[in-house]
């Protein structure tokens, strides 16, 4: 009956929290807050100038409001009197990562975007493809982009060397944890928490939320949530054949209802885990667990 007593692991949440829309986190480092609060984004998406020249790289774009044109132009003014945006980096094709990339060729005239293609999610953005393991260079920063699925195929993380930082887009946030939605991939998650979790960092600064000081400890929790959830969900299943919502409703009991669905997003991730590792299966909604496992 272990699902009925809620553990949370990661007990902090983005629900309300407000950022600076300019902030300077370092020397190479200013974050312009995207102009998309909401439940899923926090107080929107953070994107970065980095370097310290006369040139700059932009680190993902936002969504594509209108008022975060506006913003950045201020943060260019401000950061070190006028930069240039020299090209736009993007950690993975969500909407709210790749959206703002049209606005700001409207604004500032065409840049080269460089990420890891994913064509059918990439807005017909023209690409110049990063792979795991590449290098960007502006002046006073080089990122390393590191592969990370799991959130989406398509996701690069990206390790400032002089800084010994890691932008983690959607894989780590700075409040609350991430989705797996349903393109993506919860094994493919962990193997990539766990490939961060080897790095030598001193700081994260996440696509969402504020910057996390203590980043192994951050990607231990998170690690321990899903593995908690894992055995929630196992209980669940060991009550007998249940549903993605019976199994929302008991485990999410202190989340407000209208982040169920999302919840249930991340159960589904869990039990397509579970079914391709041959623990659970399903009977239409109806899931189990395997007879072979509890054999
Ligand atoms: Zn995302």
């Amino acid at each position: 009956m272990a699902v009925k007593e809620t553990g949370r692991v990661v007990t902090d949440s983005m629900l309300g929290m407000q950022l600076a829309d300019i902030d300077r986190w370092s020397d190479r480092v200013t974050v312009v807050l995207g102009q998309n609060p909401g439940p899923f984004t926090g107080p929107g998406t953070n994107t970065y100038l980095i370097g310290t020249g006369a040139n700059r790289v932009l680190l993902d774009t936002g969504q594509g409001v209108s008022a975060y044109l506006d913003i950045l132009e201020r943060a260019i003014l401000e950061t070190d009197g006028l930069v240039e945006i020299e090209r736009i980096v993007i950690t993975h094709a969500h909407p709210d990562h790749i959206g703002g990339v049209q606005g700001i060729f409207g604004r500032i005239g065409r840049v080269p975007v460089l990420k890891m293609p994913r064509p059918e999610l990439d807005q017909g953005v023209e690409i110049e493809p990063l792979e795991d393991g590449c290098i960007v260079r502006t002046e006073g920063a080089t990122l390393r982009g590191i592969w990370t699925p799991g959130h989406a195929s398509d996701h690069l993380c990206f390790y400032l060397e002089e800084e010994r930082a890691l932008f983690t887009g959607d894989v780590v946030l700075g409040a609350g944890t991430t989705v797996i939605p349903r393109d993506g991939d919860l094994g493919d998650y962990m193997a990539s928490l766990d490939r961060i979790l080897a790095l030598d960092m001193d700081v994260i600064y996440p696509a969402h939320g504020p910057a996390i000081r203590e980043p192994h400890k951050k990607v231990r929790e998170y690690i321990a949530h899903r593995e908690l959830r894992d055995q929630q969900i196992l209980s669940g299943l060991g009550e007998g054949p249940t549903t993605t919502a019976d199994l929302v409703a008991k485990i999410y009991v202190d989340v407000p209802e209208f982040l169920h669905p999302a919840a249930a997003v991340s159960v589904d991730a869990h039990l397509r885990r579970m079914l391709g590792t041959g623990i659970a299966e399903r009977d239409g909604d109806t899931w189990l667990l395997c007879a072979r496992a509890t054999t």
